[in-house]
């Protein structure tokens, strides 16, 4: 049946992002522990019925490597779309990376061999379905208790794309350069993202800006990706198969 607010209880909070809030929340009538996302959207009611039609296809999507779909609903006095999706007790790759650089450790090649796979699974999955999922990079990689990898926040809904207005920072860094240039973009945008996705979670920190170029305005950041060689895996610790997987695409 469908998930309503009425029958969700509060445990804690998972995350924020630039769109709303993750919470996780037991819901009483399945038992199940879900992961909330609540996005503030447009407060026009013709809007959010789109938004919610848009999300229902979400449903449809079955596939182990893509975080499942419980539903979703107006929240908060009508002003917030609520997503209610499968919680992923490991937390994101970019949690993951953290704690490993916080502890002076980085993430080994057979991890990132098993990352790739699975994110490839899972675009293989939307691919065929005909979604492109727009926004991969390591916080959007999520990591269950068993330590399988999986897909969230894809673009399925134009409406709430729209409604959330992107602001201009820090996630726009993971855009192919045929987007950033207006151009057509499709399937092969994704997988500029996992490259990047990739050398970020290899190297402790984000491909982009590059190294050398902290301080770029976001005008010379998407001027500099557009113009200058693809971003390459780098270290002593990385195969050469490793170096090739990432650089050709
Ligand atoms: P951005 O807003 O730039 O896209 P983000 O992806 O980190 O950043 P959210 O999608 O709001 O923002 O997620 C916030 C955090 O919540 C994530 O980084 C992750 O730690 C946690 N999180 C999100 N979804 C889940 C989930 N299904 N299970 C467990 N943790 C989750
Ligand atoms: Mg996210």
């Amino acid at each position: 049946h469908d998930v309503q607010a009425k029958d969700l209880e509060l445990l804690k909070r998972l995350g924020e992002g630039a769109a709303g809030t993750v919470r996780l929340v037991y819901h009483k009538p399945s038992g199940l522990t879900m992961a909330k996302k609540s996005i503030s959207t447009d407060p026009d009611p013709a809007v959010q019925r789109q938004i919610l039609r848009e999300l229902a296809f979400l449903k449809t999507c079955n596939s182990p490597y893509i975080v499942s779909f419980y539903g979703a609903f107006l929240d908060e006095g009508e002003t917030t779309v609520s997503l209610c999706m499968e919680y992923c007790e490991g937390g994101s790759l970019q949690d993951i990376y953290t704690r490993a650089r916080d502890r002076g450790g980085v993430i080994g090649e057979a991890v990132l061999a098993r990352i790739a796979e699975s994110v490839c699974k899972g675009l293989v999955y939307l691919h065929s379905k005909r979604v492109i999922h727009r926004d991969i990079k390591p916080s959007n990689i999520l990591v269950t208790r068993k330590g399988d990898i999986k897909l969230c926040d894809f673009g399925v809904s134009g409406e709430l794309i729209n409604s959330v207005a992107e602001t201009f920072t820090g996630t726009q860094y993971y855009m192919a350069p045929e987007r950033i240039k207006g151009n057509a973009y499709a399937v092969q945008s994704d997988i500029w993202s996992l490259g990047l996705s990739l050398i970020e979670v290899s190297q402790n920190e984000p491909a982009l800006p590059p190294p050398g170029h902290p301080d770029l305005s976001i005008f010379e950041l998407l001027d500099f990706i557009v113009r200058q060689p693809v971003p390459v895996i780098q270290g002593d610790h990385i195969s050469d198969v490793c170096k090739n997987f990432v650089a050709i695409w």
